[in-house]
């Protein structure tokens, strides 16, 4: 899949729309979902043009790697849940539920947040 320039996280990159940001550097920008499921939910989007998981871990420099994992791991400690436990979540693509087609991982804790999969296997 080609990666769509209109979409809103890069749209949020362009400064086009708004965002509750957490902290950025040259890799990452990490901002608030506007849709959260646990007491604290982030989301870590790389600053290039990757559309998904995939094609990030496929194709993104090793600078763009390490410079975005080193960001989750400042936003982990920004947002204290290092101490206490997340999860972090990526969904890539039609099965994984991807809605944004940007690259990002979801942060999510500030309390218990239960099984990772709500729905079971048929
Ligand atoms: P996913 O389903 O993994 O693609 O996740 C997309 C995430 O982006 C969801 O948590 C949405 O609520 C969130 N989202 C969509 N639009 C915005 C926005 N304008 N600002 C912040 N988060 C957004």
């Amino acid at each position: 899949m080609s990666y769509d320039t209109t979409n809103i996280f890069a749209r949020i990159l362009r400064e086009e729309l708004p965002c509750k940001k957490i902290c950025e550097d040259a890799n990452f920008l990490a901002f608030y979902t506007i849709t959260p499921l646990a007491p604290v939910h982030a989301l870590i989007i790389p600053k290039g043009a990757f559309t998904d998981a995939h094609d990030f871990n496929k194709n993104a420099s090793e600078e763009e790697i390490v410079g975005f994992y080193k960001g989750v791991a400042k936003v982990t400690e920004i947002l204290d849940l290092h101490k206490t436990g997340f999860r972090q979540i990526s969904n890539c693509g039609i099965n994984g539920g991807q809605e944004v087609p940007h690259y990002h991982i979801h942060i999510l804790g500030g309390g218990k947040l239960g099984s990772m999969v709500s729905k079971s296997i048929d």
